[in-house]
């Protein structure tokens, strides 16, 4: 137990208000875990700078270059939350026996990664964190939150209920999540894929200590469609199904007018021509809509784009092949901290 590797892997963009704080709530948790000889000393913490348009990742830097625990991984620019969580994971992979992913922002409380570490020892490849209630959240997040939960099951994804990204993988089960391939990454619905032996722990959410969410209502909301349709054909099908039964109805109804019209009843109405045009129209683009949806999806996924692009690791410094240009990066890097004079 007591040479197992943790990298507490955290995305960061725009954080430089809390990330202090972060960082000394963190360490000193690493310190206590070790301490009860969970976790090796050897442990990290790697920070994901996504892009930050503040000072985000000098102090990640500066930290890092005094402090043992802190490693940085800089992306060349702001690719969200999922790829540079992935990033983060797969940079973290090699050196780490299980990572735990958790935000900048410490809504999520960081003693459960001590339970996390108990279940790993116990046999666990996944732990998820599973908040208990919603009350730190506005009623427009938490309602929204829950009809997406509710949603995805319907159409039949499997998704950990009230899971965000606060979870422990182990070394195995990141490599194994490096073979799905897709370009529309929604962790939560992939991670359960895997399959490994997994378990949940509870944990109350608190709220969000220091700057404001990077998920504002119209990012929420691309967010959950992309998880929708990454995930499930069932949007397709319910079109399919529409189409039928207008199709059948349409059927009954001309046959309908056609037998008034035989009996001499006829009644030529503008507005029932004008709404079925309308009402075909309309479900013609919904289909259409839909269609193209999935042909969008299917052409980011032919283009194989890479999901993320790293600027500098300091991370896997000690890995020897690729130390040498580590090293010179991190000269470079440093000159520029130190230019600024900050
Ligand atoms: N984040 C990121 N890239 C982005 C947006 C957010 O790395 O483009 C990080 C952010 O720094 C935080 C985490 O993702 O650590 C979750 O974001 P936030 O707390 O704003 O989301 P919320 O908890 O409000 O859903
Ligand atoms: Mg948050």
């Amino acid at each position: 137990m007591k040479d197992t590797v943790l990298t507490i892997v955290v995305p960061c963009y725009n954080e430089e208000e809390i990330l202090p704080e972060t960082i000394t709530c963190l360490q000193e948790l690493l310190d206590e875990l070790t301490a009860e000889s969970l976790i090796s000393d050897r442990s990290k913490i790697l920070f994901v700078d996504d892009g930050s348009k503040d000072r985000t990742w000098e102090i990640i830097y500066k930290e890092g270059l005094k402090n043992k625990y802190v490693k940085g991984l800089k992306l060349a620019r702001n690719v969200g939350h999922q790829n540079a969580l992935l990033a983060g994971l797969e940079a973290a992979r090699d050196l780490s026996d299980c990572v735990v992913s958790i935000d900048a922002d410490l809504q999520d409380d960081i003693r459960v990664i001590r339970e996390f570490m108990l279940k790993f020892h116990d046999g666990c490849e996944i732990v998820y964190g599973v908040r208990k209630s919603r009350e730190t959240d506005t009623f427009f997040k938490r309602s929204t939150a829950q009809s997406f939960y509710k949603l995805m099951k319907g159409l039949g994804v499997d998704l950990v209920y009230n899971h965000a990204d606060f979870r422990l993988m182990s070394q195995r089960a990141i490599k194994e999540l490096d073979r799905f391939k897709e370009v529309n990454l929604f962790l939560r619905g992939i991670v359960p894929l895997i399959g490994f032996r997994s378990d949940v722990v509870y944990y109350d959410r608190l709220e969000r200590k220091a700057g404001e969410t990077k998920y504002p209502f119209k990012k929420m909301l691309a967010f959950a469609f992309d998880g929708i349709t990454s995930f499930s054909i069932s949007p397709i099908r319910f079109v399919l199904v529409i189409g039928f039964v207008s199709f059948l109805m349409s059927l009954a109804f001309g046959s309908y007018f056609l037998a008034l019209k035989f009996l001499g009843a006829t009644q030529t109405g503008w507005t029932s021509l004008i709404t079925s045009i309308w009402l075909i129209g309309g479900l013609q683009l919904i289909a259409i809509g839909l269609i193209g949806e999935y042909v969008g999806k299917i052409y980011k996924e032919a283009k194989q784009r890479p999901k993320f692009i790293v600027d500098i690791d300091t991370f896997n410094l000690s890995v020897p092949k690729r130390q040498l240009l580590k090293r010179r990066e991190e000269e470079f890097v440093y000159r520029k901290v130190s230019e600024t004079g900050k």
